[in-house]
């Protein structure tokens, strides 16, 4: 079968599509071995094979309308009724209420959302509204304010890597309709101080986020299993809203997450309607007109199926996996685990060595670890795939040390030519740097995946003279990664 820009004339057999799939799928990286250390969470080929089933039951059916398909309406509000419980629901005064979305990012862009049109009900003279939200916060929160119109104002979080309460206190105008924490936060897995700033929020009648999207379905097991983790949801007066994803350590297929209220009244600006459309009345409640039934179905089949026994069992074997690679990381000389993680989501940095180089000879020898910055750092999320590959893992970190820390030719080499760019790029026009970071884009966009070696990509964007560069830089590489020439030469 021959790749094409356009629709096939002809189909093709059902046996020459899939495995043409399936030759594609080759080159992804191998997350069942437990290679990838983001993206993926999984629970084990029977929890798989259950989603798979509950799915494709549901596969043709759509939640958009609630009234044709009972059924999903029932696993929806079974779902989110159970992970309200799980979060802190019974020792809430009010009735914690919500709906399944397609993912963090959508419960996210529903909160902001939801506040503005709180505020614009409750605060009317709010012209301009902001939030207050650490810099660690997830960007979906950054998107809903580009979408909705609410500035974000970043505040730098504490030498811990918590969100800094008296900062962000001091951070509240009269313009200020949310506050965000993370439960724990993605870039370095810290639970924020929720309980603090849930009442600086009420202080100041502020509404205040959970973002539990990585955490809510892990930190109620891990407490249970005797973790010291600090109240962060419904129990805590002040938590308006919660956003939790079960297509992460809930363990639902892709495509599932909830967002929590307090109270009907301000889920109610979560709503749309429009009633006069020629087609009908159409009431919505989230973001997306058709749902895929499929999400919803397969996610209350996994909690129905694992139950808080079996929630419980694979928290303990993540958790234990976590404990044992931050242990053994802190042990290995130059690098460390940043900050004190509450749960399995950790990030390793270093303090004279390139943990950039380093994670490029991860990278060659087949892990998948994602690269961050300020300060820099390589993420990794635990979870049972990892149980069974953490020992290969801290082998290959352990030669992966050693190799970077033996300054070779070639290091020295690509050393000098990036500081010597570095030096080049300040002198130059900023037109001409951003002709070329989009040409460097570009080139990364080539071939098949991303490159095997980001560490001299990371050196030059730390050196960029402006964020407007990065900018482009990253946008550029978007564009090019998704025009259909290139992506049909990734094999
Ligand atoms: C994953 C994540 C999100 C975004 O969720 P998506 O499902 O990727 O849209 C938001 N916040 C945190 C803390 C996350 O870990």
């Amino acid at each position: 079968m021959s790749e094409s820009s356009r629709l096939p004339t002809h189909g093709s057999t059902k046996e020459a599509i899939l495995a043409r799939m399936a030759s594609l799928r080759d080159h992804d990286v191998n997350w069942r071995a437990g290679r990838a250390w983001s993206l993926v969470f999984s629970a084990g080929d029977e929890v798989s094979e259950l989603l798979q089933a509950a799915y494709t039951m549901f596969f043709a059916e759509n939640g958009l309308n609630p009234t044709a398909f009972p059924s999903l309406r029932r696993f929806e509000t079974d779902v989110v009724a159970m992970t309200a419980s799980l979060l802190g629901s019974q020792a809430a005064t009010e009735e914690i209420v919500g709906n399944m979305t397609s993912g963090g990012t959508e419960s996210l862009l529903l909160a902001v959302k939801t506040a503005r049109d709180w505020a614009r009900i409750q605060r009317p003279a709010i012209r301009t509204p902001e939030m207050v939200l650490p810099v660690t916060a997830h960007p979906a929160l950054d998107k809903a304010g580009h979408y909705f119109g609410v500035r974000p104002i970043h505040v730098p979080v504490t030498d811990d890597f918590r969100a800094d309460v008296a900062a962000m206190t001091a951070a509240i105008t009269p313009n200020t309709i949310l506050l965000v924490g993370s439960a724990p936060s993605y870039p370095q897995g810290v639970v924020d101080p929720i309980a603090a700033l849930a009442q600086a929020a009420q202080a100041r009648g502020v509404l205040l986020h959970v973002d539990a999207c990585v955490g809510g379905m892990m930190l109620p097991f891990a407490r249970r299993l005797g973790y010291p983790i600090p109240p962060f949801d419904f129990s805590v007066p002040g938590v308006t809203s919660l956003s939790v994803d079960l297509h992460k350590y809930g363990y639902a297929a892709k495509g599932a997450s909830v967002i929590l209220y307090r109270g009907p009244d301000l889920r109610r600006c979560q709503f749309f309607v429009q009633t006069s459309w020629p087609g009908g009345i159409y009431p919505s409640p989230t973001m997306t007109g058709t749902r895929p039934g499929g999400a919803i179905a397969a996610a209350w089949a996994v909690m129905n199926y694992l139950g808080e026994a079996g929630y419980m069992n694979l928290a303990a074997q993540v958790l234990a996996t976590a404990d044992k690679l931050k242990k053994a990381i802190d042990a290995m000389p130059g690098l460390h685990v940043l900050g004190r993680p509450d749960m399995s989501v950790l990030a390793i940095g270093s303090e004279r060595l390139d943990i950039y180089a380093i994670g490029d000879e991860l990278t060659q020898a087949g892990w998948h670890l994602d690269r961050q910055q300020s300060p820099p750092s390589l993420h990794m999320t635990v979870n049972m795939a990892h149980v069974a590959v953490a020992d290969q893992f801290l082998h290959d970190l352990a030669r992966a040390v050693q190799r970077v820390s033996r300054p070779n030719a070639r290091r020295r080499l690509a050393a000098g030519g990036l500081r010597m760019a570095q030096r080049v790029i300040h002198a130059l026009p900023p037109r001409v740097v951003t002709r070329l970071t989009s040409a460097a884009s570009r080139a990364l966009g080539q071939g098949s995946g991303l490159p095997g070696r980001t560490a001299p990509m990371y050196g030059l964007i730390g050196a960029l003279p402006s964020q407007d560069n990065v900018d482009d830089l990253a946008l550029d590489l978007l564009d090019q990664l998704t025009r259909p020439n290139l992506a049909s030469q990734t094999n």
